[in-house]
């Protein structure tokens, strides 16, 4: 294979994010046009084409719809692209992993799409940008890289997007699997993975909606009431998704609240505020009375996004759409 040509689609985020000063505090995110930071990894001597289209420059927490839409569609042109070997996303770390997981259960598993962020700022003394983006580059330009589904590249580890979580504030090494470690490690100059490709010609799991539609977030607590559901009902959510307790538990009242959310026709699925486990069925929730989704290894963010697709892709099925949740 001659030196691979890769799409970068940039969105913005810390990777182009801009600080005025070495060693500020603050910064803005999405400050860097996607030419700069080309022209910033051409200049290390990498063996790859890069071109870049910028679809928007925010920080990722501004990141939903009206950008997902545009970055899709790039992306299904650039895998039907026979001049593109791989694709690479610049992204801000915030709701890489919401964007990752839409990417994942929408796209084909065939060339490599890779999102890559970073934790400081361009200019910031030990910048983790264009290091992160020098390893994006090696993945994306890899043929092992084909069959994998979504990827991201932080801290010199490859993760799959299902696994993908942000867990660290500000640490460069932000990011980790579950309940899968990395899939490989990676530098610019080495990469190397821990298993074959397990995807190979897999098709898009599901259509790419033209809406998503409104599911919410119920955050759980100690001492909460059931009050917190019947104001997000007055939102109209198509579903819901329960950051819970533990094993994706809440007190008596709200998980009663709960199942009349089910009985209304609003899926529910249980998943954890706790940062790493599955929650699984009927362990002391009673599931099967109850019409609840259990989310597994999925956490509430990524939780959000399957569901919201699948509600778009008329799968209402509660068993159908438990075994997508089990599914990795
Ligand atoms: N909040 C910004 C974003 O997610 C900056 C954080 C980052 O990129 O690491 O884009």
């Amino acid at each position: 294979m001659g030196t691979p040509h890769i799409r970068i689609l940039a969105t913005g985020g810390t990777i182009a994010g801009s600080a005025g000063s070495a060693i500020g505090h603050g910064y803005r995110a999405g400050q860097v046009a996607i030419a700069d930071m080309v022209a910033g990894a051409q200049a290390l001597g990498i063996a790859a084409q890069l071109d870049g289209i910028d679809i928007a420059q925010v920080g990722s927490q501004d990141i939903g719809w009206p950008q997902w839409q545009p970055l899709h569609r790039h992306i299904v042109e650039a895998l039907a692209d026979e001049d593109i070997d791989g694709i690479i996303v610049t992204h801000g770390t915030d709701t890489a992993e919401e964007t990752a997981m839409l990417l994942d259960i929408t796209l084909p598993a065939g060339k490599p799409v890779v999102l890559v962020g970073a934790m400081r700022p361009a200019d910031a003394v030990g910048s983790d940008g264009l290091r992160n983006f020098a390893n994006a580059v090696r993945v994306a330009g890899d043929p092992a890289a084909h069959g994998r589904g979504v990827m991201l590249v932080m801290g010199d580890t490859v993760l799959a997007a299902s696994d993908a979580r942000k867990w660290a504030t500000a640490n460069i090494d932000a990011f980790r699997g579950y309940p899968r470690g990395p899939l490989g490690v990676v530098t610019p100059a080495t990469l190397d993975w821990f298993g074959p490709a397990d995807r190979t010609g897999n098709p898009a799991r599901f259509a790419f909606p033209d809406r998503l539609p409104r599911v919410e977030i119920l955050y759980a607590h100690a001492g909460m009431d059931e009050a917190t559901v019947g104001a997000l009902l007055r939102l109209d959510p198509a579903g819901m998704v329960l950051a819970g307790l533990g094993q994706g538990n809440a007190p008596r009242a709200v998980l009663s609240a709960l199942a009349e959310v089910v009985a209304s026709g609003r899926p529910v699925v249980r998943a954890s505020r706790v940062d790493e486990g599955s929650v699984d069925r009927n362990v002391e929730v009673d599931d099967d009375a109850a019409g609840f989704i259990a989310s597994r290894a999925y956490n509430p963010q990524k939780s959000r996004i399957l569901l919201q697709v699948m509600l778009a892709n008329g799968i209402t099925d509660p068993a159908r759409m438990q075994a997508e949740f089990d599914r990795r």
